[in-house]
């Protein structure tokens, strides 16, 4: 129970901590099979605190290592092992096989015959319930007994986006009034992109030789991600949904339902896992609103670079008339880096270090997008093209990655571009509002609807907040440091 006294550092903490610790011994004096199983509980809990407190910063709750334990796919799964078990978790595996051997040991070859005193333990312990109970609640809800109800709260979230399905299939259309303004919409969905590292934005770096030399034909924001993990950060950008109320999300369509409302074809073409995951995730609900749905990750052994989604765009025909909504969602700048860009496209054939192997993301990604304006720039249409990111990324020399509890501002500092190849006078108007200070693209969702003529209400979000890690986590950015300082 160490691990849990050291990190849970709140004086009733402390006392339910104690508490806990006297029920297992009178455990012990009660029932060799209480004991038992009480053990390896607690075993089980102290094992994830210490993983969850050497990797991932502070936490004192159980649900967000659930939640990735429940809803990563097999991708994850790996690439999280591979990145995230240290020497300490093999040292508390070996601490953990070690304590289950004494306990076979004591359990096996003792054993207490005194009756009385286990009818006495019985009585202390149905009094020590009893007043935890009077005086907490359900105690089930409290660090170290919560591991069933943080599971349960966990697949009830999944059942959720089930729920969520139905909710839009049973939802009545609605049509804006205006026309539309655009026959072909593009939003290029960026994964875990630091904008520090972009030549765009930090002209250190020539890691965006496309969006430098057409910056005056584009808009550029500043721009925070509404929270640093895919799984929130994609619902918060693409629904109206916010961080003050992210359940909002079980009862609201996406952008792509908006389009659809106004005859647009939707296509959601991602380089994410999707189709072989076995559960219903945030994104995958949001992507099968579209028309067109296409998953070209299916295995963490055939991840490729983001441009095998022109294959499946080069199957749409999208030179013609018809008013068109597509979705790019990409593998972008994720771990690992060396896995992103091909031998051709690439700024540093040998790179020195991570730095290096993640600015060789950013300069594939500007490839891909440039490759992508000229397929829509060729139509002669009316095109609005916006590029984001889902978070950022904190990354030095050696290490990087996204979504700890412990946040810096370049985990939601995060591209947010737009191209409109016909006067858009709403995007002027955004962009002088942008500079001097941030968007919150947890505002997006409007702000889309709003520069796309499908609503005329303005909404902005300028709200420093975002979520890390889970719901009740909230971070403001204006007071948060930066991980690695750009020489
Ligand atoms: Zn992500």
């Amino acid at each position: 129970m160490l691990p849990q006294y050291i990190y849970f550092i709140s004086f009733n903490r402390t006392i339910f901590i104690t508490a806990v610790l006297i029920l297992l011994f009178l455990f012990s004096i009660f029932s060799k099979f209480l004991f038992t199983v009480f053990t390896i509980y607690l075993n089980i809990i102290n094992m994830l605190v210490i993983h969850m407190n050497s990797t991932w910063g502070r936490i004192t709750i159980l649900e967000p290592i659930v939640e990735l334990i429940y809803f990563s796919s097999k991708r994850e799964s790996f690439e999280y092992l591979q990145k995230y078990i240290s020497f300490i978790d093999v040292f508390i595996i070996l601490h953990t096989a070690f304590v289950g051997f004494i306990l076979y040991k004591l359990v096996r070859y003792h054993s207490l015959k005194f009756k009385p005193l286990r009818i006495t333990s019985l009585v202390l312990i149905v009094v020590l319930l009893g007043g935890l109970i009077q005086v907490k609640g359900n105690i089930l809800k409290l660090m170290p007994l919560s591991l069933i109800h943080d599971y349960n709260m966990v697949v009830r979230r999944g059942t959720a986006f089930k729920d969520r399905n139905e909710f839009l299939k049973k939802r009545t259309f609605e049509k804006a009034k205006n026309e539309m303004i655009y026959d072909k919409v593009v939003l290029i969905m960026g994964e875990s992109v630091n904008k520090n590292f972009m030549g765009l934005y930090n002209d250190k770096y020539n890691t965006t030789p496309f969006f430098s030399k057409i910056k005056n034909d584009i808009y550029t924001f500043n721009a925070i991600a509404p929270a640093t993990q895919t799984h929130l950060a994609i619902p918060l950008t693409l629904t109206e949904t916010t961080h003050q109320d992210f359940n909002a999300f079980f009862k609201s369509k996406s952008i792509i339902s908006d389009f659809k409302e106004n005859d647009y074809k939707t296509y959601w073409i991602s380089n994410q896992e999707g189709a072989g995951g076995k559960h219903e995730s945030s994104t995958t609900t949001i992507a099968r609103e579209s028309d067109f749905v296409s998953f070209q990750n299916y295995d963490v052994a055939l991840t490729n670079p983001d441009e095998v989604l022109f294959d499946v765009l080069d199957e749409i025909e999208i030179n013609n008339s018809d008013k068109q909504m597509f979705v790019f969602h990409l593998m972008g700048s994720h771990a690992d880096y060396d896995q992103r860009c091909t031998d051709e496209v690439i700024l540093h054939k040998n790179p020195k270090n991570l730095l290096e192997e993640y600015q060789n993301t950013i300069y594939y990604s500007d490839f891909f997008i440039e490759e992508l304006f000229k397929k829509f720039n060729n139509t002669n249409k009316n095109v609005l093209i916006i590029y984001t990111s889902d978070h950022g990324e904190t990354l030095d020399e050696n290490e990087g990655g996204h979504g700890f509890y412990d946040s810096h501002k370049e985990s939601v500092e995060i591209p947010l571009v737009m191209y409109s190849n016909i006067k858009n006078e709403r995007i002027e108007d955004l962009l002088s509002d942008n500079s001097n200070g941030f968007f919150n693209n947890e505002s997006l969702y409007s702000i889309i609807k709003y520069i796309s003529s499908i609503s005329d209400e303005k909404f902005v979000s300028k709200s420093p907040y975002f979520i890390s890690q889970s719901l009740e986590n909230i971070i403001d950015y204006t007071e948060l440091d930066y991980y690695y300082e750009h020489e």
